[in-house]
């Protein structure tokens, strides 16, 4: 197979701010297959909180090439190990040819992904929408344009954070919230957050302080009325048992566990370890989402909107109905087509 990448500039519809940082663009890459008349697509987020950025991923992706030259779609589990040992620090460089491999699987077979895997796409979640950090003036607009979804993910972790949400709930009084601290708490400010949150009726609250502390998490699910859930806490497999007991569940973005085949080992340990399941993104275009989607009928949450909060996605994939819940292509492997 070979194996071409190539930048892929990404224009954010509204400045994206979470706890710690800012962004306009999110400058990805994209990754091509080619295995005889196929070709698989896949991408690359980098994340700067992890040390990536997209000439780091350029550069990883095309020292790829090296391992996938004389490789087959079917060598998948050999070559994503192979992968993984040579480069451990590149998870989203690896997400990008692992979602390429899946693609060409797909194709080869003739079927989409979710079908080759035998799932049942009547199961798919509805996606929540994420309100970044903004002024009030600024989150008010963002909740009139998400309209149309009755499930939100409000970005908070910030001073002043408690006037957000409350605003929220009171323009949104009968919608889903689900609120992601991306890290910005401590254990005593997210237990006493916690009773305003359960208070205004909050699903979940997400990744409240920095990972690296699994016994602070417990302290604060023994302590909070609201389910809790990991991010940066859980990213890669083996981080997941130790969390048994301690969250209520956790969240899987492909870029930063290294993939379609990585996210499943998450899914399955996750399972075994009686813990809930959502399935997120980055700032992504509907390569890396609709990819994730596939995913989504084993999940209990999606978070899966990085391709709606941008205005250049050059490719069509996943559709949502009208309640955004997640409608899977049928088209075979990603089921990705051009824009
Ligand atoms: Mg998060």
């Amino acid at each position: 197979m070979k194996l071409s990448a190539e930048k892929l500039d990404l224009r954010l519809r509204h400045t994206f701010t979470i706890a710690r940082s800012s962004s306009d663009w999110a400058q990805n890459v994209l990754v091509r297959l080619r295995d005889g008349k196929y070709e698989g697509l896949g991408e690359a987020s980098p994340a700067r909180y992890y040390g990536q950025t997209q000439a780091s991923c350029l550069k990883t992706a095309r020292a790829m090439s090296r391992i996938v030259k004389d490789a087959s779609p079917f060598d998948l589990e050999r070559v994503v190990d192979a992968l993984e040992r040579r480069f451990p620090k590149q998870p989203s460089a690896r997400a990008a040819v692992d979602l390429a491999l899946h693609d060409l699987l797909g194709q080869r077979a003739g079927l989409p992904l979710w079908k080759y895997w035998g799932l049942d796409p009547a199961r798919t979640p509805q996606t929540s929408y994420t309100i970044g950090i903004d002024t009030l003036e600024k989150v008010r607009v963002k909740l009139a344009e998400a309209e149309r979804f009755p499930v939100l993910k409000i970005k908070l972790g910030v001073p002043g954070d408690d006037e957000i949400v409350k605003e929220v709930r009171r323009l949104c009084p009968k919608k889903v919230l689900r609120v992601d601290a991306n890290c910005g708490w401590t254990v005593a400010e997210t237990i006493r957050k916690a009773r305003l949150l359960e208070k205004l009726g909050v699903e979940f609250v997400e990744q409240p302080i920095p990972p690296g502390n699994n016994a602070a998490l417990k302290r604060i699910k023994d302590r909070i009325g609201l389910p809790l859930l990991t991010d940066e806490s859980s990213l890669v497999p083996a981080d997941i048992p130790p969390l048994r007991g301690c969250v209520d569940g956790i969240n899987i973005k492909l870029v930063k566990c290294g993939g379609l085949r990585r996210a499943l080992q998450m899914i399955h340990a996750a399972r075994a370890c009686g813990l809930k399941i959502m399935i997120g993104c980055m700032i992504e275009s509907s390569v890396l989402i609709t990819a994730a989607a596939h995913l989504t009928p084993l999940v209990d949450y999606a978070d899966l909107d990085g391709n709606i909060l941008i205005s250049n996605d050059p490719f069509r994939g996943v559709k949502l109905d009208k309640d955004a819940r997640l409608l899977l292509p049928k088209g075979p492997g990603l089921g990705l087509s051009r824009r």
